[in-house]
């Protein structure tokens, strides 16, 4: 039965990657009441899914895991997994936001995360969260670390054939289960809906995502992972070590025709991370990346971008033209050089593009914040106060306001948990002086 329940609290977080655990925490910790939203069937956001991150090369859930683990645990934020949130406006009393509960087809008062029923479906399925490299079942939890540890029933892939039901120790297999919409009233929010990255078929040029070999560098970071597909670096099509591998940069961004004309600020970085990760994983193999500039922009990026080159690693400056695909499953690269060399070919095992990051807000359907040119969340001063929207009372953290490194996407939060903690402050004083 779909009651509509209304829930209330202060804080309205849609969003749970790094920036919107970071501002749940602080506000928690605070003793505000926070409600995280978040589509996926996990916190986490992308940095769960990276290997390690730069400039410190820290792993990078050693990183997020305790983030994760301390929003779960913290007992004034509440988490909303595997939920869509359908709208959000301003009413007299504060923000409402109308919420869907997907189905789990799994009760979440009654799943204890045992994996019994993925262990025992024998149905195998891409599993994305691998970059899809890997296969997981059809019922699933999403990877080991995920929170909440709850199983999710992938209907599409299901084939009804029981097994998870009565494998299941606490009968919380339900394929009967329906979406559940709630209303969420806070005094305000704060928007972490962070990017998605521009889709590989949008280039003709570089193969439409069709060329088996060329991957992007989500991609690159699951084949570096620990916990990654193979526990090792190999060429997804063959399973091959690869020689020579090759970075494309800008291959998403400061480029019209993808419709990402902005720099995306932190390809280079981790661009070279990986390549420095690479050269530590395959030490005889060429690694190469093909730039038109080096943006080392934060503090001890510089150095990070001098050590990768004492390492070994080769920048060329060029933009590369077109890729196909070679001979025994190589990527042909035409680039035109920029030291006067011209246009040159090159034949490399894998190649790595460094997509643009867009958006993933929806702003049509969801709230009526404004959006910039860009398509991010707009800051109405961004530079004096940069989380406050145009709408009151709602703020905007991470990189829903624009491409951040994980360094400035935590700052940003915690200044939007301010902000948001500032604003209930002055309504408390507004009510008492009323
Ligand atoms: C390949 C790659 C490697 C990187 N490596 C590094 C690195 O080494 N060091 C570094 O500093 N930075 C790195 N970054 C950048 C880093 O990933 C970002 O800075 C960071 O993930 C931003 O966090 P976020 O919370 O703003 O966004 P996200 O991580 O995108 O999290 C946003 C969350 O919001 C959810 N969401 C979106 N829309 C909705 C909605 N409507 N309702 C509910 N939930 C929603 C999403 O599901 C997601 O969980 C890398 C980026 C890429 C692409």
């Amino acid at each position: 039965m779909n009651t509509n329940e209304t829930k209330t609290f202060d804080v309205l977080v849609v969003g749970g990657g790094i920036a919107g655990l970071q501002s749940a925490l602080d506000l928690g910790d605070q003793g505000y009441k926070v409600a995280v939203v978040e589509k996926d069937a996990t916190i986490g956001g992308k940095m769960i899914r990276l290997s390690k991150v730069f400039p410190t090369l820290d792993c990078a859930s050693c990183i997020t895991t305790p983030k994760m683990a301390a929003a779960a645990h913290h007992e004034n934020i509440t988490l909303f997994t595997y939920c869509d949130l359908k709208s959000l406006d301003r009413a007299p009393t504060g923000i409402t936001a109308s919420v869907t509960q997907r189905p789990r087809y799994v009760d979440a008062k009654k799943c204890i995360g045992c994996r019994q029923c993925e262990y025992n479906c024998p149905v195998l399925v891409t599993d994305d969260d691998q970059g899809g490299y890997a296969a997981r079942k059809a019922i699933y939890i999403p990877f080991s670390t995920a929170i909440p540890q709850l199983a999710i029933l992938d209907t599409e892939n299901c084939m009804l054939c029981g097994k998870c039901e009565k494998v299941c120790p606490t009968g919380a297999v339900d394929y009967f289960q329906e979406p559940e919409d709630f209303t969420i009233e806070a005094k305000t929010a704060i928007l972490s809906t962070g990017f998605q990255l521009s889709p590989l078929e949008t280039k003709q040029q570089y193969g439409q995502g069709k060329i088996p070999n060329v991957i992007t560098a989500l991609q690159m970071e699951r084949l570096l992972a620990p916990n990654g597909p193979y526990n090792r670096v190999l060429r997804p099509s063959d399973g091959m070590e690869p020689d020579s591998i090759a970075f494309i940069q800008c291959a998403g961004s400061r480029d019209k025709s993808m419709g990402v004309p902005y720099c995306s600020r932190v390809c280079c970085m981790y661009a070279i991370k990986q390549a420095m990760l690479l050269s530590g994983a395959l030490p005889l193999a060429d690694i190469i990346i093909y730039y038109m500039d080096i943006r080392a922009f934060g503090k001890g990026y510089e150095q990070f971008f001098q050590n990768a080159q004492a390492m070994g690693i080769q920048f060329v400056k060029a933009k590369v033209a077109t890729m196909n695909p070679g001979e025994n499953g190589s990527v042909t690269v035409r680039y035109e050089a920029q030291d006067g060399e011209g246009s040159v070919t090159a034949d490399h095992d894998l190649v790595v593009l460094s997509l643009g990051m867009l958006p993933d807000w929806n702003p049509v359907q969801q709230c009526p914040v404004s959006i910039g040119e860009d398509g991010f969340i707009d800051q109405v001063k961004p530079k004096v106060a940069p989380t406050l929207t145009d709408m009151e009372g709602v703020f905007v953290a991470g990189v829903a306001a624009g491409p951040k490194d994980i360094v400035d996407t935590i700052a940003v939060a915690g200044a939007a948990a301010m902000e948001a903690s500032k604003y209930m402050a002055a309504l408390e004083q507004g009510r008492k002086a009323a």
